[in-house]
């Protein structure tokens, strides 16, 4: 294939707002295609050369790509920067400096897309002393051959700025659209979330068809699509839903971590899908030494411990696991304990189809329980006295509330959906309403008084999960300390973007646009209708938004979550509903 047709459709997927319009150019864009060209063009389409879970990126900096495109262009750097400094996008940069070369030079070779993968391949692996000159020139050689769009998503795809819109919803209603029908849909996806990896589904679908798709297996490696809970505002309600009856764990306040374990290796990966390994090699140890199986794949909660008392810490506490630097002392001086809550393979079996209890079980047996290597505490409730004495210990042991799971025969693992076969009920002593949201800063706007000279406000989004974009809340201004507030153009200004993001949806206008890269947990007193902001507002009924009264940051930032992991659109409208009936109840 030449890279000028990925290209074109590259072009034409950035022209278009529609998710529906973007499906079909990228389904008839399969269906054209060589089965063997379909992983790799799945992958770039979403600014990758493989799956998240690999953990590489092709990491170049702005500064070396301008190096690669005076080189490729014939301009000395001086004026490329200053280009630069105007456009703000490298890719702008070369799409411009490579059209005024090409009305010189009458030259140059189509590039191949096996050639841009060979080159990007080799810039992904370049290290040692030389490596930044290595990937300058890789980098220049394709540039050298492109054509100014080529030029200009070449330049995106290395600086990891690739956003032309084909979010991985999109690329399944297409591939379903390609190579199945609408109502296989469902199978395609499932694929996608035991193996997080769409480049595979696609190559699976375009060479073995449906059939092909439907005999994936979970497999150790390759991480899974988390199962995620729904909410409900009352013990009652809780075990109304599930039939009377059903068990409860407690729910720690640490990091998630789904560990693959293979003879005596492991791996642990967030719900991020990043390698989390080497920030907690003590706790990968421990399973090794604990685990009673061959192969397995379990999840839990990595917990700081307090080393005399065992008691548990402050999520704050196992945060500082996540730093890059100083790991060592960190792992010394930060005790850690997995609190397993569920087992998803083992021995070479798919588990995710067996109810709840069966899982549990397997777990249990899985593992010598004792030291870093726990199971989270669990009882089986069956009325709302039991329930709520459960809860109560569970905030005495100081965590933040409990996880209802059912106990019903379909009580099965759903990977990457949320459903209410896991509820859970937390409470939280500052706000009204029971729960906080992880939202998406999508803009800002610039402070006044003592915050003139930085931003002063943020514009928070929810994550609508059936148009996949991001809708307003609120407008954000309080619960920010000094230290926040001076380090937020650091954690927000990668995600600057001139215009409102392609994934947004807002009638508010902030002084700057961000793509939604960040979450940050808020709490507020009410969800109320509100005429500016979007979230929701094909749900209520009269076209009128839902938004957040009173919001207020609570210091921490949502890491671990993927902006499409926020709070959605459509649990914000739940609690919505709920809000007026029955409140909080905290069995006092
Ligand atoms: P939230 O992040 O508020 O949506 O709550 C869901 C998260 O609670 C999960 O992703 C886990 O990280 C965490 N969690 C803590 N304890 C448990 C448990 N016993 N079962 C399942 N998830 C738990």
């Amino acid at each position: 294939m030449l890279y000028a047709d990925l290209a074109a459709r590259f072009e034409e997927l950035e022209a278009t707002g529609s998710r529906l319009e973007m499906a079909s150019i990228l389904s008839d864009f399969f269906k054209g295609m060589d089965a063997r060209d379909i992983r790799s063009v799945v992958y770039l389409s979403q600014g990758k050369l493989r799956p998240d879970f690999h953990g590489v990126e092709l990491g170049m900096s702005d500064r070396l790509v301008l190096r690669s495109i005076s080189s490729a262009a014939g301009v000395p750097l001086g004026k490329t920067e200053k280009l630069w400094i105007e456009l703000g996008d490298p890719g702008l940069v070369a799409e411009r400096l490579i059209a005024v070369k090409k009305q010189t030079t009458l030259f140059s070779e189509p590039l191949t897309l096996a050639r841009v993968i060979r080159n990007l391949e080799a810039i992904e692996s370049a290290d040692g002393r030389d490596s930044q000159t290595k990937k300058t020139k890789l980098l220049a050689q394709l540039l050298h051959d492109s054509s100014p769009v080529e030029a200009r998503f070449l330049c995106r795809i290395v600086t990891g700025r690739m956003r032309v819109g084909a979010g991985a919803m999109t690329i399944l209603d297409a591939l379903a659209e390609a190579f199945a029908g609408k109502e296989d849909r469902p199978l395609i996806e499932r694929g996608y979330n035991i193996t997080c990896d769409l480049g595979l589904i696609a190559e699976t679908l375009a060479t073995e068809g449906l059939e092909g798709v439907e005999s994936i297996k979970v497999a150790v490696g390759s991480p899974l699509k988390v199962m995620l809970a729904e909410r409900l505002p009352s013990v009652e309600q809780i075990l109304e839903r599930m039939g009377g009856r059903c068990a409860m764990e407690y729910k720690y306040d640490g990091i998630r971590v789904q560990a693959h374990i293979s003879a005596g290796e492991v791996r642990l990966y967030s719900r991020r899908l990043e390698d989390l390994t080497s920030n907690f090699p003590d706790v990968a140890a421990a399973l090794a030494a604990g685990c009673r199986v061959k192969d397995a794949i379990i999840e839990g909660e990595c917990v700081a411990v307090d080393r005399d008392t065992g008691a548990m810490l402050p999520f704050q506490t196992v945060t500082h696991r996540r730093k890059k630097h100083g790991m060592e002392q960190a792992v010394r001086d930060i005790p850690v304990r997995i609190f397993m809550f569920d087992m998803v393979y083992a021995d070479g079996e798919d588990l995710t189809a067996r109810p709840y209890e069966e899982r549990r079980r397997a777990l249990a047996e899985s593992f010598e329980i004792g030291g870093q290597v726990e199971l989270t505490k669990m009882r089986v409730v069956g009325s709302v006295e039991e329930g709520l004495a459960f809860f109560n210990e569970a905030l005495e042991d100081k965590c933040e509330g409990i996880m209802a799971k059912s106990l019903a025969e379909d009580s099965v693992y759903r990977a990457g959906s949320r459903g209410f076969l896991w509820v859970k009920y937390k409470r939280d002593y500052e706000s009204a309403l029971t729960d906080s949201f992880d939202l998406a800063v999508v803009g800002a706007f610039f402070g006044m008084g003592k915050r003139t000279g930085g931003y002063g406000a943020l514009l928070m989004a929810s994550f609508d999960e059936d148009t996949g974009m991001f809708c307003t809340v609120c407008k954000l201004g309080t619960g920010f300390d000094d230290g926040f507030l001076a380090g937020m153009p650091a954690l927000l200004d990668d995600g600057l973007s001139e215009t409102r993001p392609r994934s947004v949806d807002a009638k508010m206008t902030p002084d700057v646009w961000f793509e939604p890269t960040v979450v940050l947990e808020v709490v507020a007193a009410e969800i109320s209708k509100s005429p500016v902001h979007t979230a929701a507002s094909a749900l209520t009924g009269d076209g009128s938004g839902l938004g957040l009264r009173f919001p207020r940051f609570t210091g921490r930032v949502r890491d671990d979550k993927e902006p499409d992991q926020c709070t959605s659109v459509q649990e914000i409208h739940g609690m919505y509903l709920l809000q007026d009936r029955g409140g909080s109840e905290t069995g006092e």
